[in-house]
This record gives C-alpha cells, structure tokens and sequence, in this order.
C-alpha cells in the first residue's frame, strides 16, 4: 500500500536551487546532479598530502621525505574551475550559503568512504581574531557546521586558538611557510583522542601540519585532515 503521508511529503518537499546553474537541485544539497559531476575530482592524489599525481597509489616525494603527521588526509577536490569558483564566493564574497553545498559535499563524501571510526569531534582551523573581524567569520568553520550536520560528528569550535597572525603565505617556499606558522596555534580545551581538521583549501599543507602537531602534542592521539579542495602547488 503507498504510504499517503510519504507521498505528501514528497511532493510537498521544498526544492533547492542549484548553486552553479540556478535550476532545480535536490533539497538537501544546492547542486544539480549535472553540475555535480563538472566538480574537478582529485585524483589520482598523493596518500600523505594529497597533492594531485599522475598516478594512482603514489606518494610524493616531500611526503617520502619527511612523512606527515595526520593520520589520514581527505581532499576530495581540486581547486579550479566550480571548485574555485564556489570557494571564491564564500571567502571573498560573503557568499555563506556556498559552506552549505561544500560542508554538506565534504561530510558527503568521508561518509561515503569510511576508514575505521569517525573522528570524535571536528575542529576547524582557526582564524586569528583580527582576520576573523576583517572577514566577518571563518569560511573553515562554515564548512565545518555542515560537515557535521551531514556526519553527526560535533563541531569543537573552541578547541583551539591562532595567536599568531602570520603573514601572507601566498609568496612563501614551504620552509618559509612553516617558519612562519610556528606556535601559531594554542590549544585552549582538552582535547579527545581522535579530531578531524576541517579546512577549506590545502595549498601546501603547512596549516594543517602546523596545527596538526599541536593537537598532538596537547592530547590528541589521532588527527585526520579533511579539506574541501586542493590547489597545486607553486613549483
Ligand atoms: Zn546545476
Ligand atoms: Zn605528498
């Protein structure tokens, strides 16, 4: 017998509009099921920092060289064409609704692909308070919201702090960059044993170690790192 009340619902479910082309998308989601696949996949992708590679099963050689420290690395995109675009439209275009569609693509996507126990919590990267008033909030805990509405794992927002405000990174080798980001992250609650970082875009990585070896070092027994998109590295 149909169920009279799921075919209500269905019918009465309210429809979301397709963040890319404007047309009908699934309710809970703000991507069409055409525009889902124009989203660049990453891969194939280096196992330890998940650098784009030419092919499958292979690890690069900074990784090979000084393994890192996270316990596993989720980027399931690369950050070009919608990808870029949509990231864009959040961080620099007050664009809030984007952290909808790239949280709920990223809990999507680790929930799809299980590796052992989900996290105990989530933890966003910190922005330092004076480019959190700059900006207004912090794109990685938008993400981050919906990273956990999707997965039912808590957010911990308040289980660090950046008290550093470092500089521009953009023009900075790797060694620069890690020079520059040291003690630039405190922990300010205990921590449980197994966090997730969540993280917009991973350029070279140097963030997420950085903060990663502080969770570490402050209690924490097993961090993954879980990031929307990854950008190629300057050469
Ligand atoms: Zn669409
Ligand atoms: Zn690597």
């Amino acid at each position: 017998m149909v169920n009279i009340w799921t075919y209500f619902k269905q019918f009465c479910r309210p429809r979301a509009v397709c963040a890319l082309c404007h047309g009908p998308a699934p309710a809970d989601l703000d991507l069409c099921p055409d525009c889902a696949t124009t989203l660049p996949a990453n891969h194939p992708a280096c196992a330890g920092c998940a650098e784009p590679m030419p092919a499958d099963g292979l690890v690069c050689g900074r990784c090979q060289a000084t393994p890192p420290r996270h316990a596993r690395i989720v980027v399931p995109w690369r950050y070009e064409g919608v990808m870029a675009h949509l990231v864009r439209q959040l961080k620099f275009h007050d664009h809030i609704a984007s952290a909808r569609l790239l949280g709920g693509l990223l809990g999507r996507h680790v929930m799809r692909q299980p590796d052992g126990a989900l996290p105990d919590v989530l933890i966003p990267v910190p922005l330092h308070p004076a480019r959190q008033r700059v900006r207004g909030f912090n794109q990685a805990t938008e993400i981050a919201r919906h990273v956990a509405r999707v997965t039912g794992i808590p957010l911990h927002t308040g289980a660090c702090r950046r008290v550093r405000a470092t500089s521009s990174q953009a023009t900075l080798d790797r060694q620069a960059r890690r020079r520059n980001l040291r003690n630039a992250f405190v922990v300010t609650a205990p921590l449980p044993a197994h966090v997730a970082i969540i993280d917009d875009v991973v350029t070279t990585g140097s963030t997420s170690h950085e903060l990663c070896s502080t969770l570490l070092r402050d209690g924490a027994k097993r961090v993954e790192v879980w990031a929307v998109a990854r950008a190629a590295r300057a050469r």
